[in-house]
């Protein structure tokens, strides 16, 4: 089977060591199998998404010594979204929930991977359809469909999907006709990626995904969840942590084959 790998970043803010690592990994992965490695701008995240910094990222990318097919962005896709939520939506999988976050917190009796494990709260009332609300999904309904399920993960081995961790995940934000969940479920399925890669921070995630996949019988991709590169105090690189722009870097003159060299020795095989 060919190879697709993708790397899927938001355009909510430059991109940083992090992200180039993220998007080494999946070049290589793909390189090394003759496969195609894709490149897919997450640009739905409303307010946060700035368009100008999508031509920041290829330029990067390209200083990074990188070569990729471009795949359609997110911000055109949003029929296909509204089409797959409208379907599980008539199967009885998603209710509505007008919840705000401050609700959710002070309601909740236990943390997912997500933090606040959202109780239940508009599963059991009456919502005026008028109101602006987010769909839910309703985790254990869907189970029921699809019993028990599994996923594959190259570095951490074979996986029982454990969708019930983060509760009746939103499918559909308030102002987006998706969330993360569904759109880069449905996109990954859409662009034939057969090897999702990404950070072992979205993890947690494809417990999720698999289920919406089984749900919406959709190809099953295996999985590549690399380490993350962390700072001298162990966190996740971030920009407002003082991690630097790569555009940054490269307008500096610093040599991005280099810096592409330094970070493929951080993958190691082990994925620790
Ligand atoms: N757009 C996500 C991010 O920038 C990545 C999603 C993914 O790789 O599935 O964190």
């Amino acid at each position: 089977m060919e190879i697709v790998t993708r790397f899927a970043p938001s355009p909510n803010g430059p991109l940083h060591l992090g992200h180039a690592f993220a998007a080494i990994v999946a070049h290589d992965l793909a390189q090394a199998a003759g496969g195609r490695f894709l490149l897919r701008i997450e640009d739905i995240d409303g307010p946060r998404s700035r368009a100008e910094l999508g031509d920041e990222f290829r330029r990067d990318l390209e200083w990074l010594g990188l070569e990729w097919e471009e795949v359609p962005a997110q911000s055109t896709r949003l029929d296909s979204y509204t089409a797959a939520a409208q379907g599980l939506r008539e199967r009885g999988l998603l209710y509505p929930c007008i919840c705000t976050r401050r609700e959710i917190e002070a309601a909740a009796t236990r943390k997912g991977p997500e933090g606040p494990v959202y109780p239940g709260t508009c599963k059991r009332r009456a919502i005026d359809p008028a109101l602006p609300a987010a769909l839910r999904l309703d985790v254990e309904k869907a189970l029921a469909v699809t019993g028990q399920l599994f996923w594959m993960d190259e570095l951490a081995g074979k996986q029982v999907a454990d969708a019930a961790a983060g509760g009746d995940v939103v499918i559909v934000r308030k102002d987006l006709p998706a969330s993360y969940h569904l759109a880069a479920t449905l996109d990954d399925a859409a662009d034939g990626s057969t090897l999702v890669t990404r950070g072992a921070d979205l993890f947690h995630a494809t417990h999720v995904h698999r289920l919406i996949q089984a749900l919406l019988d959709l190809p099953v991709p295996r999985w590549h969840h690399h380490r993350l590169l962390l700072d001298e105090k162990g966190r996740k690189l971030a920009k407002r942590r003082g991690s630097p722009a790569l555009s940054d870097r490269r307008e500096a003159g610093e040599d991005g084959l280099m810096l592409a060299r330094q970070l493929r020795l951080q993958h190691l095989p082990s994925g620790t």
